[in-house]
């Protein structure tokens, strides 16, 4: 029999992160993991979309040069090539992970986990045919793509989800996007900029629906603008071959040229993805809340030493907050009282990498009206700073901050702009160390850097 003092199912940045954290502090972990580690993000989520996605961007702004001067013939695009350079990128990531659970106190196994039962307040696994007994669990299974019970959608071999879209070695020659989200607004940018017509079907009044809308505004221009048929406030009825018939026609109507029926190669659907509890059934007492594994701000569960991170608490589905719900629960399982540790769900950043980024940090105006803090918004257009306008010819931008207007504390910040994901940390901070204006404008920043933003709009 082997026995551990932590078993984590799910290798995914979660599951990765804790078996890093508690190997290291020398706890016996045995870490279940059924496909690569790595999990959703590394393998098919955040890493290989982004590498896509760059090759894209080099492709667009190779095309798209002769506002800064530059003219290049005959440029041209390998697909197969881009995506043989994000399988590379994905495996070496994968052999990092690997690498860092290799510190002698960590075993990882590759097949899928199945909780049997607690005996004695120690938790029996199986997975390939061997059972093991951990005193502490952590569930970190994940999520998997939602599949929405609209008629004609299983088994249809033109539809995609986001795992096939990533896996296909060709471009379709177009494509219907089901579900304006992050993943759908991603995938529009990609097939965009490689030249794929695109039509992108959302249900609520806006794309991008959880994001400050004066900042989505700004993209949903841009990309009509240059050719991509959104169409918001749409559903879709049923899916016959490769032709979406929409509902709502009455609010089509207004869309005077819109047919109520279109037709792409192929239809990806992203409409949302769902806590993973495969492998869990034996938990019969564990307290779920709309599909997902309820924890406390220790990522603690209902049941006794049994812990759950990432996408399966249903929380926010992002890797960063993954791993830092993974952070927290190992500090607590540790008695690491020097730190006291816990998730700070109100200063999460997010990235949308459409073209232009958007990045966000924090609540809303509308989230403050919701929660009833009064509140004042400072705005600037990305002009304003010089690096901005010196490398983004032709576009506008927006950041925006949400300040208490009682404390002056920075309750939120979003932005669109190029490249606001690698300052929204900036933001992060101030947000998560409950920053004033004064205090916030205090703090320097480079010139001349699109950053400088965040120091104008104070
Ligand atoms: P999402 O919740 O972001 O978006 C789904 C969208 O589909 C929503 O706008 C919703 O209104 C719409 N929708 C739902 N049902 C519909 C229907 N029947 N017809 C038309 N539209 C419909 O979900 P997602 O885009 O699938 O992403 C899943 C998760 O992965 C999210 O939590 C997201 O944050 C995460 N993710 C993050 C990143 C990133 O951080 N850059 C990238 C990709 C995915």
């Amino acid at each position: 029999m082997n026995r551990y003092f932590l078993a984590i199912i799910g290798g995914g940045p979660a599951g990765y992160t804790a078996a890093e954290k508690a190997s290291k502090a020398g706890k016996d972990v045995v870490l279940f993991e059924q496909n690569a580690v790595g999990g959703t993000c590394l393998n098919v989520g955040c890493i290989p979309t982004k590498s896509l996605l760059y090759g894209a961007k080099q492709y667009y702004n190779a095309t798209h040069a002769q506002k800064y001067g530059v003219t290049a013939e005959n440029v041209a695009f390998d697909y197969a090539a881009m995506q043989k350079r994000k399988t590379i990128v994905v495996r070496k990531l994968v052999a990092g992970i690997k690498q860092r659970l290799n510190n002698g106190h960590c075993t990882v196994v590759n097949g899928f986990a199945k909780i049997l039962e607690s005996i004695r307040q120690v938790w029996r696994i199986e997975c390939n045919g061997e059972t093991y007994e951990a005193e502490n669990l952590m569930i970190c299974t994940g999520s998997t793509n939602f599949v929405p019970p609209i008629p004609g959608i299983k088994d249809n071999p033109a539809v995609w989800d986001s795992t096939d879209a990533l896996a296909a070695t060709e471009l379709p020659e177009s494509i219907i996007i089901v579900g304006g989200g992050v993943i759908g607004m991603e995938f529009a940018t990609l097939y965009h900029e490689l030249g794929v017509p695109v039509t992108v079907i959302e249900a609520m009044p806006t794309i991008l629906p959880n994001l400050d809308p004066e900042v989505v505004q700004i993209l949903l221009d841009k990309y009509r603008k240059a050719g991509i048929n959104i169409l918001t406030s749409t559903k879709v009825e049923s899916i016959d071959g490769n032709s979406v018939k929409l509902s709502a026609p009455e609010l089509l109507s207004t869309l005077d040229s819109q047919p109520s029926t279109l037709s792409a190669e192929r239809i990806l659907v992203s409409v949302g993805r769902r806590a993973n509890l495969q492998g869990l059934e034996a938990l019969t007492d564990l307290e779920l809340n709309r599909g997902a594994i309820v924890i406390d701000e220790f990522c603690k569960t209902n049941l006794p030493n049994v812990y759950a991170c990432g996408d399966v608490t249903g929380k926010i589905m992002l890797a960063h907050v993954a791993s830092r719900q993974a952070e927290v629960a190992v500090a607590q399982l540790l008695n690491d009282s020097a730190n006291d540790q816990r998730v700070n769900y109100l200063a999460i950043p997010s990235v949308v990498y459409t073209n232009p980024e958007i990045a966000s940090v924090g609540i809303t105006e509308t989230q403050a009206a919701e929660m009833s803090i009064p509140v004042e918004v400072h705005q600037l257009p990305m002009t304003f700073s010089g690096r901005f306008m010196a490398e983004n010819e032709g576009e506008t931008g927006l950041c925006k901050m949400v300040v208490d207007a009682k404390n002056h504390s920075v309750l939120g910040v979003h932005c669109i702009g190029n490249p606001c994901s690698e300052f929204i940390a900036a933001a992060s901070f101030a947000v998560r160390m409950g920053y004033t204006t004064a205090e916030f404008r205090q703090v320097v920043f480079p010139h001349p850097t699109v950053s400088e933003i965040l120091h104008e709009v104070l």
